[in-house]
């Protein structure tokens, strides 16, 4: 018998059930899950689990998407379907469904919930338990792959949600040093003090834009100055002009920091002439 999937409101065999593409899990991984290990038929360790899903939940402001109860019904008439006895019952419940942005969907979107079963060969597992298993050790470096262009933005979309919150347009994330290293969807930048150019290293742990990197280029043509050298919030309130660039936003000037001027609060010259300047570059590059 072919497995059985719970999608959205309704059962399918699990190879035609889907979620649609803009699904805020499969973009954004803004989602959540629980798993509990089914024993003849049943959920186990049941409470922990649904206490531990409604807290995941609660900690990224997504609804539940039913009560308790009715989810419960739900999981175990997914168990039954699948006409497992000793498995595991799978659950996701993202965001939902909405136009890709890294901020919440302002008119309030409906939470996608998934529910896959899967059957476990307990003799199997005794005899695996009964040898015992190796482990290898690895770096604690989750969240720690910025360089990668993963779809894993769920702490990006956290701080943009953050920066629509406070009227802000981006959030520049700022390490245990105190630097800023990058925006939530954009590199950062400063005009300093001196009329430098600054930018994060990529030695860092940042994505190493596309449009930081053909700017870096532009910059060296027009023999400008530049340092790619971290630096303080405090630092860009300092500075005479900061900004933000990325295929989304190209060179956006930033004014504001924190709810602070940068420099005297308008926008400056140099941003303004970058932007011009690399949509042009970015122009002659196209294909
Ligand atoms: N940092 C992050 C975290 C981003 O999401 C983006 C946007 N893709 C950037 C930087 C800028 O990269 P790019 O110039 O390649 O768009």
């Amino acid at each position: 018998m072919g497995r059985i999937a719970y999608v959205n409101g309704a059962f399918a065999p699990q190879a035609e059930a889907a979620v649609h593409i803009e699904d805020r899990g499969y973009q954004l991984a803004d989602a959540i899950y629980e798993v509990w290990a089914v024993f003849d038929g049943r959920l186990s360790d049941a409470e922990g689990h649904f206490a531990r899903l409604e807290r995941s939940l609660g900690e990224l402001r997504i609804d539940m998407p039913m009560s308790r109860k009715a989810l419960q019904l739900l999981l175990k008439e997914a168990v039954r379907r699948n006409r497992v006895h000793d498995g595991l019952c799978y659950l996701q419940v993202s965001r939902g469904v909405a136009p890709r942005d890294h901020a919440f969907p302002t008119n309030g979107a409906t939470p996608s919930v998934v529910i896959t079963v899967k059957a476990v060969d307990r003799a199997a597992a005794e005899a695996k338990a009964a040898k015992g298993v190796g482990v290898i050790t690895q770096p604690e470096n989750r969240w720690g792959r910025c360089d990668i262009k993963t779809v894993g933005l769920l702490p990006n979309a956290l701080a943009k949600q953050a920066a629509r919150e406070a009227g802000a347009y981006e959030a520049w994330f700022v390490d245990d040093l105190g630097l800023v290293t990058e925006g939530a969807s954009s590199n950062a930048w400063i005009v300093d003090r001196d009329g430098v150019l600054r930018t994060r290293d990529t030695n860092a742990n940042i994505l190493r834009g596309i449009t930081r990197h053909t700017l870096l280029e532009v910059m060296a043509g027009e023999g400008m100055r530049v340092e790619q050298r971290a630096f303080t919030p405090k630092e860009a309130l300092e500075a005479r002009e900061a900004f933000v660039t990325g295929a989304g936003s190209m060179v956006l000037p930033v004014v504001s920091v924190d709810g602070r001027p940068v420099g005297d609060g308008t926008v400056g010259p140099v941003a303004m002439k970058l932007r011009r300047l690399y949509i042009e570059r970015a122009k002659a590059l196209s294909v």
